[in-house]
């Protein structure tokens, strides 16, 4: 299987939640995931409650694929919640699926998982040792697991012990019969906000543009190790487990959240479009004569360079728009063109001219350079390339799928052996204080840790370095 969405970095998931008696939950979640869909397209699932029963429909494939009428039709109840999966612990399989349902003594329980646990190895290999049985290879089971094996005498004291065994990112959704619980980790890493439906009912979501979606209204951000807990008496706060600092992972400001989303009051669009003004400022391409982006990720990023510039904006390549992650195992042919599979070449944007070509990030640095080959073949005489963050040099153990440091391009390269390599006239990198002034926050309310090496959670020996840690032999013991 190839992903021919993003292979250079993906998204980790979407958490949604509803709390709502009269309302069509599953209906409210399945548009609440479907808005979430760029945070992961490799499978989806929706939990509901009836107050006597949890009902649970998850499978392969986008939200759409996933469900039809006759699936959220049988999913009756009053409270909800839903997960959209990018795999970064455990297999894109069915059994790693979320949301994940088990039995304990205060009732059955189902969890929806963003983020990743740096101490899940220890906790499982404890569990594993005194007899628990895991039947999934991701981190979230952990989670789940010890829920229902807490001794606790209500769900909230039951989750407030996993939070203070846990550490790492996290956003969770827990749902009892009655109860939906929102948490997030002591320093924010993964996002979530809460939300208001129809006056009276409450939503939890990763990013505001769920809450756009289904008409509700922002309310406030979860904060870091707060517990919203949603049920008859409408919403209450407590927070579960200090907070230990502020640390939202500077990607969703770059890249993972959609455009539209807004978090500490910024929307990710006009923090993009300030990254390229700064971008411009940094690393001016006088004597051009178009800039575009790598559509779409980078295009908030080139309209700002363009601005700053003002270099015209123009389209240079055209996206094929109805690239996801594919389950179809491409030809060999189709493989070697895989870059043309998502983009073609505008040529009369490109023929005969010097070029600043945008993009957001640079990770594993496997696809910008067929993609600078595309354009010169297309007739670009020079190729300027500008990338809206700093050098991706450190591995991500809070939730994104790159924990192997050998794979990082600017963890081996400098920024001139990485223009050769990928073969452009030149190429500009945004500092990270360019970033932090675009995006209007104060660097010790982010997590910059794959840029700058500042982990806000320490990470351990025993910190996952594969996703598929738990696939391993040598670790179920
Ligand atoms: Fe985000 Fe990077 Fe921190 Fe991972 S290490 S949470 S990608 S800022």
């Amino acid at each position: 299987m190839i992903c021919l969405d993003k292979p250079e970095i993906a998204e980790e998931c979407g958490v949604f939640g509803v709390y709502g008696a009269g309302e069509d939950v599953a209906r409210v979640a399945f548009f609440g995931i479907f808005s979430l869909q760029h945070r992961g397209q490799e499978s989806a699932g929706i939990a509901v409650s009836d107050g006597r029963r949890i009902r649970m429909h998850r499978d392969m494939g986008l939200v759409t694929q996933v469900f039809q009428e006759d699936r959220l039709v049988e999913l009756t109840g009053h409270i909800a919640i839903a997960h959209t999966r990018y795999s970064t612990t455990g297999s894109s399989v069915l059994r790693n699926v979320q949301p994940m349902l088990a039995d304990c003594d205060l009732g059955p329980v189902a969890i929806a998982h963003n983020g990743d646990l740096i101490n899940a190895g220890e906790i499982r290999n404890e569990m594993l040792e005194s007899g628990i049985d895991f039947e999934t290879t991701n981190d979230s089971e952990v989670i789940i697991k010890l829920i229902a094996n807490s001794s606790a005498c209500s769900i909230e004291d039951a989750v407030i012990e996993t939070m203070e065994r846990i550490r790492g990112a996290y956003a969770v959704l827990v749902m009892t019969r009655n109860k939906l619980i929102g948490i997030r980790d002591p320093y924010g890493i993964r996002p979530l906000c809460i939300g208001r439906l129809n006056g009276t009912h409450y939503v939890l979501a990763s990013e505001t543009c769920a809450l756009n979606t289904i008409g509700a209204q922002f309310i406030r951000e979860v904060e870091p190790g707060e517990m919203i807990i949603l049920d008859e008496r409408g919403f209450t706060e407590h927070q579960a487990v200090p907070k230990e600092g502020n640390a939202l992972c500077v990607f969703e400001f770059v890249y993972f959240a959609r455009p539209d989303s807004r978090m500490y009051g910024r929307t990710m669009h006009d923090a993009r479009r300030r990254m390229g003004h700064e971008l411009a400022k940094e690393h001016p391409a006088n004597g051009a004569h178009i800039v575009f982006p790598i559509p779409d990720t980078g295009t908030p990023h080139a309209i700002g360079f363009a601005e700053a510039s003002r270099i015209p904006y123009a389209e240079g390549v055209i996206k094929n728009r109805y690239i996801h992650r594919t389950f179809i195992q491409p030809d060999q042919r189709m493989r070697e063109l895989g870059v043309r599979m998502k983009l073609t070449p505008l040529k009369e944007s490109l023929s005969g001219r010097r070029v600043v070509m945008v993009e957001d990030s640079i990770v594993r640095g496997t696809t910008i350079g067929p993609t600078i080959k595309m354009i010169r073949e297309a007739g670009a005489v020079e190729v300027h390339v500008r990338i809206a963050s700093p050098p991706y040099k450190y591995p991500c153990f809070y939730g994104i799928d790159t924990c192997n440091q050998n794979e990082l391009i600017a963890a081996k390269l400098s920024v001139e052996e990485i223009r050769q390599y990928i073969g452009a006239d030149s190429l500009g990198y945004l500092s990270l204080a360019g970033l932090i002034r675009a995006i209007g926050v104060k660097k010790d309310k982010l997590c910059c840790a794959c840029l700058d090496g500042k982990y806000p959670v320490e990470v351990t020996k025993d910190a996952k370095l594969s996703k598929f840690v738990f696939e391993e032999p040598a670790v179920i013991k």
